[in-house]
């Protein structure tokens, strides 16, 4: 439970990779953290992955509580934030991290493939952006900040559910900046290339090499190089800065 006076961030898809990486760089003494993970195929590890990311967030004096909500729910997502609401009276920074990939080419794709990226990564960033810019736009100040990818600007074979959800998550940045600017709330997108978290562990290695191959710095990205972006979004130094998407992918996209 955060302390009156607390700055409130959330971060969706926070018990691994990326969003772990994120709870930690937003990890502040003033600070507390709400951050969800879904794995219904995999309740105790998540949990356990959960309580992981929670202790390494306390060794920075900042406070951290988590429970699995799925994005892709309304229902689940309006709880979640419900419950934020009646426990700290504020959001300070919405982070829309939780992601999913469901690959294949497209002739041999699932319909189930495609529904469940969209569900999940494009979705679920709508859901958790329109509760978190209702309590924003009272307050009259808030960070939102989307977590797209180098290929919803570039394209990638075999991926086009999810380059679509990626494409359509700047396109929602863009228009929700727009929105919201007026009530001194910013919405920017980060955009990784190739990090090295379970997303990517998965790969075969002739894929892992053909990204490889289009990383102008030649070496895949950390989890922190992400999260370190998110943290200047998140920082007062970011407060003139809307509608913008600024790619770490070590010059995937130049
Ligand atoms: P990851 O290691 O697979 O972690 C995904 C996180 O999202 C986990 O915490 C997972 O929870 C959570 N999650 C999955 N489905 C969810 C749902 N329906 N509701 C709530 N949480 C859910 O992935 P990652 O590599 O850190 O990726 C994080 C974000 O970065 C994603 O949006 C991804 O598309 C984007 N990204 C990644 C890369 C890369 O190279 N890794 C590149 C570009 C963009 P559980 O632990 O419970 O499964």
């Amino acid at each position: 439970m955060p302390e009156k006076g607390q700055r409130t961030a959330v971060v969706t898809g926070g018990s691994r990779g990326i969003g772990r990486a994120i709870c930690l760089a937003l990890a502040m003494p003033d600070t507390h953290i709400y951050f969800n993970y879904f794995n219904p195929g995999d309740p105790e590890g998540e949990a356990e992955a959960a309580a992981e990311t929670e202790k390494m967030v306390a060794q920075s004096k900042a406070t951290a509580s988590s429970q699995s909500v799925n994005v892709a729910s309304e229902e689940e997502v309006n709880g979640f934030f419900d419950t934020i609401i009646s426990e700290t009276g504020r959001i300070d920074i919405l982070v829309n991290n939780a992601g999913i990939t469901r690959d294949s080419l497209l002739v041999r794709m699932k319909t189930k493939a495609w529904d469940d990226v969209i569900d999940v990564n494009l979705k679920g960033t709508f859901l958790c952006s329109r509760a978190a810019a209702k309590i924003m736009m009272k307050q009259r100040e808030g960070r939102i900040i989307n977590i797209a990818s180098v290929v919803g600007v570039i394209g990638n074979p075999g991926q086009s559910n999810y380059v679509a959800s990626k494409a359509a998550i700047i396109g929602l940045t863009k228009a929700t900046a727009k929105e919201l600017a007026p009530r001194g709330v910013t919405v920017n997108a980060v955009a990784p290339g190739f990090i090295e978290t379970d997303m990517t562990a998965v790969l075969p290695q002739n894929v892992k090499d053909a990204f490889l191959a289009q990383v102008p710095l030649g070496r895949a990205g950390k989890p922190a190089d992400v999260a370190a972006s998110v943290a200047f979004l998140a920082s007062e130094s970011a407060s003139y800065l809307t509608g913008q998407v600024i790619h770490v992918s070590g010059g995937m996209y130049i």
